[in-house]
């Protein structure tokens, strides 16, 4: 080893030049990570890149710093990132800019490998004196081009890319096999395909370019710098926390939400408000900042009048006393994602434009400031939506400079709205990669799948056994749980039940750390949008050899209770791998008419039925006791909702209806909720500290607020003091002329709680793990591996459970607390996400619907709503038929308000609005009008359209009666809020598609956006979950039913 000095010339968060002097050791073996070395390095620990590729690349130090984003495309392979750029990174792009990297080379789904080039006594060159930074760093990576070439023996070219055009001239022709190129001509030699890369490229070196020019005006004050932001923290000078836009007025309002417990200012106890932009100081929505409060007497007041949109949120203020307000001094951490924006028409681009290339376009995210964009492309780019990424704000600039990164499409087309959803919630859900498919297990008409033998020796063979049977919707595809029951010999203390459930054993063929589970765990779920639904595993596990279906082998993990039967007392309970075979899928509705011992006329449950007796005779009753223990300890049932599905022979749902409840589904959810509960006992038990359970934290009181008021309109009590008082007040809180209040209730019930959410034990304690909704001291997730990343830890928590318990280490480390901690962080945030997803995605496909209907002649823009709360100038309503809620406003603008006509229609005068508890009054010279809660009334519905931001709709009041549906309308069987949804749903996805086609069609061709926005789509039918999912409130609602 040879020990040598290293000068550095950093720069301190002052802004300081300074040199440090660094004693550096070379050495002469350092791994070279490639497959195709020839030096025996020690390659084995971490990523070693492919020999399969055509070459390998290496980008100098200014490549890695400002072209990162193209280095990440997983399709460019081979790449080799040197120590000295990868420095380079850090000290001029900060930690974030450096963990990006960091997470990169880790990442086993991208080609890429860390040569640390500065430690090996070959590669490395000291740096000359007089050299500038930038050419020494520059030779540096060349040498170390040179170096790993020739260890490589010649085996592969190396290329070096840079924009350093003297380096080019200078080094391409010095090592025959070492070729150095500028990055615009490597992406158009090597990789020609991939054009997203190449624009990427170009927006990222006109923005740049464009730096160079910036004015001096200053706009904002300076930023402080890092060390006196965390001195002032640490004394209670300044406040830290995450700016939160007010998306209402997001230019003048904005909150800051303290971190942790380090504020010293004990007379702060809310947020505090930033007003206006100077005040904001460039901060951005989600950033850490820290702020400085201002004098006493220049704090303000929040704004308060309700303004169109803000309907839904919880409570509202009437008053508006001055709280604590500051200025934003300094930004501790930038937390920017990839925005969608909108680039402005022509006219305005040409206003714009005239002394410089940069555009304003507008975020679709109503929090973020406009972005100012470099690109020569803004005659293309008009009325679209593109994605970006902001560079910088600098206190010289009034906007903050971005680059745009991808084209999704249109503004205003289906395919663009729902890809501008996904990438605002940061959804990125590609196409499974080949080397994920790969990895899958191979199933095909011409070679089926078939059980391991070797593998059935390690399972139970539940196959001769078990009667094993899901309790599907007709026309199911991912079945993952089953069920099976049977007698067992009496014991010493009488007769005995076994009750199993078997779930797909999907940890069997995702391994821990393979490509496929990388996925599957960024992903966290699989996502269900209004139209379509990307899965978290691929098809041929998730639709194939992870669905339960009738008459095939499949491999499960099961947990099987030994049970008394008479007292459901749990003698015995066994967990371990099963290998079963489904007998049947029973149809909700067949096995109600099973379980109510009546015949069902279906020759291929002929076997089945003789077998049935058993369980029919025994489980019905028996999972009603179930149920009945859960309720002495106070179990919730807040949306039992019943749908029935019918399909066509195409597998296409045609219909769901919603029904009373069935005894059978409930018996099937509550076994399932049995099994996790059991899981959850046993994983914790065995992990004390690092086993991944579900809670669900009682509700904040005061959200109940609203439950109540409505219940004591309708004279009912609503006790909240526990779960117990709460589901038997629910309970009591029935009125048997509308069965809709009780209904309703429930409905609020279930909004004023607070999610639940996956944790790791060691991280919460003992006392919080209890599951409010459910009535449980312990729960977690078990029985949806196929969809739920979740139930795929819990699966391997189990194994290990069951491994330890057998005397066997596990087969791998388990993850500590906080690697669990963090993972559980990370899936309840996608779960948020992908719930927020799929309900804008549903009110997009609304204001698709309705948009291009003329909401004055057509009658579809009629419909009944029920008012379900009470608010200052309007009240919320649902309309059954659409499944949609909004708020109507009885109060505008002009200070005018609704008023009802003698024929009972409504119309707008100057008057006055009164608000009560459970009704809303208007007075007029007309006279008084009055709107009740859970009053009927027909709405006009119209959509506001908006260039930039989603549409949003907009309800009339027409008059305060219910609706009379034209006599063409008969009524059918169906209720109509499932149908209304569904065909709404349909409607709007052909509509697109004829537009799309007829837009191909004039262009002559498919365009390349739109296979491209194929690709993303990975499955059309909506999905019967999803629907399931969504029809809950509606079929809450749905009067025809009843
Ligand atoms: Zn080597």
């Amino acid at each position: 080893m040879i020990k040598t000095e290293k000068v550095l010339h950093l720069k301190s968060s002052r802004g300081r030049k300074v040199r440090v002097v660094r004693e550096h050791y070379l050495r002469e073996h350092v791994p070279c990570y490639s497959s195709l070395c020839q030096a025996q390095c020690a390659n084995a620990e971490g990523k070693v890149l492919s020999g399969e590729v055509t070459h390998y690349v290496m980008p100098d130090a200014g490549v890695a710093r400002d072209f990162m984003e193209i280095l990440e495309f997983r399709e460019i392979q081979g790449i080799v990132f040197t120590q000295t750029a990868c420095q380079a990174v850090q000290h001029s792009r900060g930690r974030r800019q450096y963990n990006r990297l960091r997470s990169l080379l880790k990442d086993p789904r991208h080609h890429c490998i860390l040569f640390a080039n500065e430690f090996q006594e070959y590669s490395y060159c000291p740096r000359e004196k007089g050299e500038p930074q930038d050419k020494w760093q520059t030779r540096c990576v060349y040498h170390a081009a040179v170096w790993y070439h020739d260890h490589l023996a010649g085996l592969k070219p190396v290329v070096m890319i840079t924009e350093d055009q003297t380096a080019v001239a200078e080094y391409s022709s010095l090592n025959c096999g070492v070729y150095v190129l500028c990055t615009q001509e490597y992406l158009q030699t090597f990789w020609p395909e991939l054009q997203a890369a190449l624009e990427l490229y170009c927006s990222i070196a006109q923005s740049l370019q464009e730096k160079g020019s910036e004015g001096t005006e200053r706009e904002y004050t300076e930023h402080l710098p890092a060390e006196v932001l965390e001195a002032g923290i640490k004394s209670g000078r300044y406040i830290q926390g995450t700016l939160n836009v007010n998306k209402h007025r997001a230019q003048h309002e904005a909150f800051v939400r303290f971190e942790g417990s380090s504020n010293k200012s004990s007379e702060l106890n809310s947020d505090v408000l930033v007003c206006g932009g100077k005040n904001r100081n460039r901060a951005v929505h989600g950033d850490m900042v820290a702020v400085e409060l201002l004098p006493k007497g220049e704090w303000r007041g929040r704004t308060t009048a309700l303004t169109e949109g803000q309907g839904e949120e919880k409570g509202d203020e009437t008053q508006s006393q001055p709280m604590a307000t500051g200025r934003v001094v300094g930004i501790l951490q930038r937390n920017w994602r990839d925005y969608v924006v909108t680039f402005p028409p022509k006219e305005e681009t040409q206003s714009q434009s005239r002394n410089s290339q940069r555009i304003l376009a507008t975020p679709w995210d109503q929090r973020i400031p406009k972005i100012r964009i470099s690109t020569q492309q803004a005659d293309k780019l008009q009325d679209h939506r593109v994605i970006v990424r902001l560079d910088s704000w600098d206190s010289t600039s009034l906007y903050p400079n971005g680059h745009s990164v991808r084209v999704l499409g249109r503004a205003g087309e289906l395919e663009t709205e729902v890809q501008t959803i996904l990438i605002e919630n940061c959804i990125h859900v590609p196409p499974f990669s080949e080397a994920q498919l790969g990895e899958m297990p191979v199933s095909s008409p011409e070679s089926p799948w078939s059980v391991d033998p070797a593998e059935v020796i390690t399972r139970r063979d539940l196959r001769q056994t078990h009667l094993v049977f899901s309790v599907d919707p007709r026309g199911c595809e991912d079945v993952d749980d089953t069920l099976s029951i049977r007698s067992l010999p009496p014991g010493p203390r009488g007769e005995r039940l076994e009750l199993g459930v078997h779930i797909a054993d999907v940890t069997h063929f995702v391994k821990e750390g393979s490509l496929t589970d990388l996925e599957a765990r960024a992903r966290a779920t699989t996502y269900y949008l209004a139209d379509r639904r990307y899965d978290m595993l691929p098809a041929v596990l998730s639709a194939d050899l992870c669905s339960l279906l009738g008459g095939v082998d499949r491999y499960a993990m099961s947990v099987m209770w030994d049970l008394d039967a008479q007292t459901l007392a749990v003698n015995k309970v066994w967990y371990g791998r099963t290998l079963i075979q489904s007998s049947y899928q029973l149809y909700y509705e067949l096995a109600q008419a099973l379980l109510n011992g009546e015949e069902a006329e279906v020759p291929e449950l002929g076997t089945i039925m003789l077998n049935t007796a058993e369980w029919r005779g025994g489980r019905g009753p028996r999972t009603r006791q179930l149920r009945a223990q859960r309720d002495k300890g106070g179990a919730l049932e807040l949306e039992g909702v019943e749908v029935r599905a019918q399909l066509d022979e195409d597998r296409n749902i045609t219909a769901l209806v919603p029904r009373q409840p069935l005894e059978v589904h409930e018996t099937v959810a509550e076994c399932m909720i049995y099994a996790n509960h059991w899981v959850a006992r046993k994983i914790q038990e065995s992990f004390p500290q690092q086993a991944l359970l579900r809670h669900h934290p009682p509700p904040r009181q005061e959200f109940f607020n609203q439950l109540q008021d409505s219940a004591r309109a309708r004279g009912f009590t609503i006790d909240t003091r526990s779960n117990k008082a709460l589901a038997d007040s629910l309970d009591r809180a029935v009125d048997p002329r509308d069965p809709l209040v009780n209904r309703l209730l429930r409905v609020m019930a279930t909004m004023a709680m607070s999610n639940a959410l996956y944790f790791s034990t060691g991280a919460c304690p003992v006392d919080q793990y209890y599951h409010y909704g459910l009535a449980l001291d312990r729960y977690t997730h078990f029985t949806s591996p196929i969809r739920r990343y979740a139930d795929m830890i819990v699966h391997r928590l189990l194994t290990a459970a069951i491994a330890m318990e057998k005397g066997a280490g596990p087969a791998k480390a388990l993850a500590s607390n906080k690697e669990l901690e963090e993972m559980a962080q990370q899936i309840n945030n996608k779960n948020r996400a992908a719930q927020h997803a799929q309900k804008v995605s549903t009110e997009l496909f609304q204001c698709l619907y309705f948009r291009d209907k003329d909401p004055e002649t057509d009658e579809r823009c009629v419909a009944d709503a029920v008012i379900y709360t009470i608010r200052a100038n309007g009240m919320l309503v649902f309309i059954p038929q659409y499944g949609l809620k909004g708020a109507v406003y009885l109060k505008n603008r002009e200070g005018q308000v609704v008023s009802e006509r003698q024929d009972g229609g409504c119309d707008w005068q100057t008057g006055s609005l009164q608000r009560y508890l459970d009704h809303i009054t208007t007075t007029t010279a007309a006279g008084t009008s009055t709107f009740n809660l859970f009053q009927h009334i027909t709405v006009r519905i119209s959509v506001q359209l908006s260039r930039c931001h989603s549409d949003t709709i907009r309800l009339e009041v027409v008059s305060n009666r219910p609706h009379q549906a034209p006599e063409t309308q008969v009524q059918t069987s169906q209720p109509q809020g499932a149908r209304g949804r569904s065909q709404l749903v349909q409607e709007v996805v052909r509509q697109a598609e004829e537009a799309s086609q007829q837009a191909e069609e004039k262009r002559g061709r498919a365009s390349k956006l739109s296979t491209e926005e194929r690709e993303f789509r990975q499955s059309k039918c909506p999905n019967l979950y999803s629907l399931l999912e969504e029809v809950r409130e509606l079929a809450l609602l749905d009067l025809a039913a009843s």
